[in-house]
């Protein structure tokens, strides 16, 4: 089983010199290349191999230009294998041989983006606290937790907030965790992000809502200032500041919410969701895109494999809001802004996500007696506590947070 292990790191300026000098050829190399491969596609010849590509746009681009000399060569590598994985990624979603949502075809890279490099062998060395990159130097990492065993590849990372990272892709064997003999069904949603069939219900904080005059302001003063000058780049980095701080928050409770459910339950079942149809048709798509369910999902799944629980995903076709759990009486679809409703048949009173989350749950484990508590839970929902870190935010100390919300997937 394959997991990633991100933490932080602080290059110095000439370091960071050196990096940017990094990104840009890897940059290079990629552009080059799926330039010259639309070239191709154009006049109707075949994608050319990554072998030959490499001998193109990467040895015999070094005798003319000589910067490119000046960076290590694995990430240039690196960059071209990522090219041709794109590629066939495009391809096997075109013939149908890759499910789930349609792959595009590979776009140029901008400097303005998030950047990345990645290095893969025996290429660079990892220390007490120092990180060593060939060409780049030992430049200063913080473990926010121990690597798990040795490292394949390490990806250096700078986001659009200008912070750095080095992600690592470790080996890791499952941990099965003891059994629960209990399972949950869990229905996502826009005003509760999460209902379990228990009856508790879970609420995301709404880090863009509350941010969003903020970042209008910001947006507005960068939309102000002259492209190229030192004010845009500094409102631009406010920009992105603000807006790596929301996904920390988000990434934050979801890491919470998913480690929660993994613990206490052997069996986890959701819903399939269209969320990418959602998000274009529905009107509160940015509600919805802030909530983060697919976020949600890979690491509930991810989690599911490392602890040895069962993942469960039910068809989205399923009549789970509109059949009585209680029953199994068919009451008819239900307009959205019906939050309960009384069963014809049984007379049972339900809300309408707990009775959702309930016949999830029943859709994979059918003989289940489920109680719903709703009447204890409707009068107290359980709010997963996100004060304490936004607290802590707001007064700059964001790195005990940041070892919490690395990447596990
Ligand atoms: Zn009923």
């Amino acid at each position: 089983m394959k997991a990633r292990y991100k933490y932080r790191i602080y290059p110095s300026q000439i370091q960071i010199k050196k990096l940017n000098q990094l990104f840009g050829c890897c940059r290079y190399v990629w552009n080059q290349s799926l330039a010259y491969c639309n070239q191709l596609y154009i006049s109707g010849e075949k994608k050319p191999s990554y072998t030959d590509l490499t001998k193109q746009f990467i040895t015999q681009t070094k005798k003319e230009l000589a910067w490119l000399k000046e960076v290590a060569s694995t990430p240039l590598q690196q960059s071209l294998k990522d090219l041709d994985q794109a590629y066939k990624n495009f391809f096997n979603s075109c013939t149908g041989k890759r499910k789930g949502i349609k792959v595009k075809p590979p776009k140029f890279k901008s400097r303005k983006s998030r950047q990345t490099a990645r290095f893969v062998g025996a290429n660079y060395k990892v220390g007490q606290d120092k990180l060593y990159l060939p060409k780049v130097g030992k430049i200063k990492i913080v473990w926010s937790r121990p690597l798990a065993s040795q490292p394949t590849s390490v990806t250096i990372i700078k986001d659009s907030a200008n912070r750095y990272f080095a992600s690592f892709v470790v080996e890791t064997l499952p941990e099965p965790l003891p059994n629960t003999e209990n399972s949950i069904g869990i229905d996502l949603g826009i005003s509760t992000f999460a209902t379990l069939s228990n009856g508790q219900k879970i609420f995301a904080p709404k880090p863009l809502k509350k941010s969003l005059k903020k970042l209008a302001k910001f947006q507005r003063k960068f939309a102000r200032t002259e492209v190229g000058s030192k004010r845009h780049e500094k409102a631009r980095l406010k920009v992105a500041k603000l807006h790596a701080k929301i996904k920390d928050i988000r990434a934050y409770f979801l890491h919470k919410l998913s480690t929660n459910l993994v613990t206490n339950y052997d069996c986890i079942v959701l819903e399939d969701l269209n969320v990418s149809g959602m998000v274009r048709n529905h009107k509160s798509a940015l509600a919805i895109s802030d909530l983060g369910w697919r976020q949600f999902r890979t690491l509930t799944e991810a989690k599911c494999e490392k602890y040895g629980r069962e993942f469960r995903v039910i068809n989205r076709w399923e009549p789970t809001s509109q059949k009585c759990s209680n029953c199994g009486f068919r009451g008819g679809k239900k307009e959205l802004n019906v939050r309960e409703w009384t069963c014809l048949s049984c007379g049972a009173h339900h809300d309408r996500d707990i009775n959702a989350a309930v016949n999830i749950l029943e859709v994979v484990q059918p003989k289940t007696k489920v109680k719903t508590a709703k009447e204890t839970v409707a009068e107290n929902p359980v709010q997963l506590s996100l004060f304490a870190l936004s607290r802590r935010r707001a007064f700059g100390d964001t790195k005990q947070d940041e070892e919490k919300t690395s990447d596990w997937s």
